[in-house]
């Protein structure tokens, strides 16, 4: 079962920044302001995260690897909410069979850490000979865990993945994205041994600052700032969206639903239409959108580690954006 595990868990667990977004939108749950990102070779020799959440309880260090463990369903009515976008306490278990695992995390009513390591969803020793029992140690509220040797055990998995540059790209793009969307976190994500962060923002800086930032002030200067409630379905957007002068190379999509960062070829496809008949050929928007909705009104029927979503209602809902993104567009030409 093992081996079938582990063929599961790298369904689930693609590469090092699709793991690092389930352990970003774990510190979040958790309540953290500050969120640390650390990567060795693009995250396959090291990732690491350290948040300052509420930590995780001694006791339940011994199961938080395993399959279906989440302390986020209370209810069973919970479970339609929770699978809109959630791993359904899969997330670090998936991690486990197929890296090695350290956690260390205290919270705040204990005196101090804990650190254990995990191997295929269970507690293992640090070493031969010790106990595989959470260990006391040094350390602040919240949490710290770290993934070594990505896919040691996949090597087919482990050739597919691009060049540690690469892979890097994409932990500095999964963290830049949340770091933009989530103003009341400091984010910061830095190799291993280096001084200086690629990413690094601070707690209470607003989005419009995050993405001066990370984009720097040549984009977040030519953004148009919008928002929206349609209270018929319970559907709220606010957006920041370049102006119909200025474009960048490709279409640059920071899309959130309900909080996560996900993926939408609808939106997508109608973001370039609106755009294509006023920028010059060979120019691309700039769009952060964020949409809440009724987690009802947002398609549940995919595989977890799908990133694409669909809406319920995805004609209307994509029409209302459109209408919403032409009007500010034409408000800001005239
Ligand atoms: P899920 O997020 O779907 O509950 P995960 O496998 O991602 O499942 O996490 C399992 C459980 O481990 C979570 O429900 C939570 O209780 C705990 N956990 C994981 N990461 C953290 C963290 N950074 N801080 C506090 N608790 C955490
Ligand atoms: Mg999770």
């Amino acid at each position: 079962t093992t081996v079938v595990n582990r063929i599961a868990a790298g369904e689930i667990i693609h590469r090092p920044a699709n793991a690092l977004k389930e352990l970003i939108e774990n510190s979040l749950d958790a309540g953290s302001t500050q969120i640390q990102v650390v990567a060795k070779e693009g995250g396959l020799k090291l990732l690491q995260i350290q948040d300052n959440g509420h930590g995780i309880k001694k006791d339940d260090l011994g199961i938080v690897c395993e399959r279906f463990t989440t302390s986020k369903l209370k209810k069973f009515e919970d479970l339609s909410k929770i699978v809109t976008y959630g791993f359904r306490g899969e997330a670090l278990a998936s991690i486990s069979h197929v890296a090695h695992v350290t956690i260390s995390t205290k919270t705040k009513d204990s005196k101090c850490a804990y650190k254990a390591m995990y191997a295929d969803g269970k507690l293992t020793p640090p070493r031969p000979g010790q106990t595989a029992d959470p260990k006391p140690c040094a350390g602040n509220d919240g949490t710290q865990i770290t993934a070594e040797d990505l896919f040691y055990n996949i090597p087919t998995r482990r050739k597919a993945l691009r060049s540690p540059s690469e892979e890097y790209n994409r932990v500095l793009d999964i963290v830049s994205r949340y770091a933009i969307h989530n103003s009341g976190v400091s984010f910061s994500c830095k190799k291993q041994g280096s001084m200086k962060a690629e990413v690094q923002t601070t707690s209470g800086a607003s989005v419009i600052d995050n993405i001066r930032q990370i984009h720097g002030s040549s984009v977040s200067s030519e953004l148009i700032y919008g928002e929206r409630t349609f209270d018929s379905l319970d559907f709220k957007m606010q957006c920041y969206i370049s102006n119909a002068n200025y474009s960048v190379k490709r279409t640059t999509l920071l899309l959130f639903i309900n909080n996560r960062s996900v993926d939408s070829m609808g939106i997508k496809r109608m973001i370039e239409n609106v755009y294509s008949s006023l920028l010059p050929k060979g120019g691309h928007p700039f769009v952060y959108l964020s949409i809440e909705i009724k987690p009802e009104n947002v398609d549940v029927n995919v595989h977890p580690t799908k990133q694409e979503v669909h809406f319920l209602n995805e004609e209307w809902t994509i029409n209302s954006i459109q209408e919403v993104f032409k009007e500010l567009l034409e408000n800001a030409n005239s």
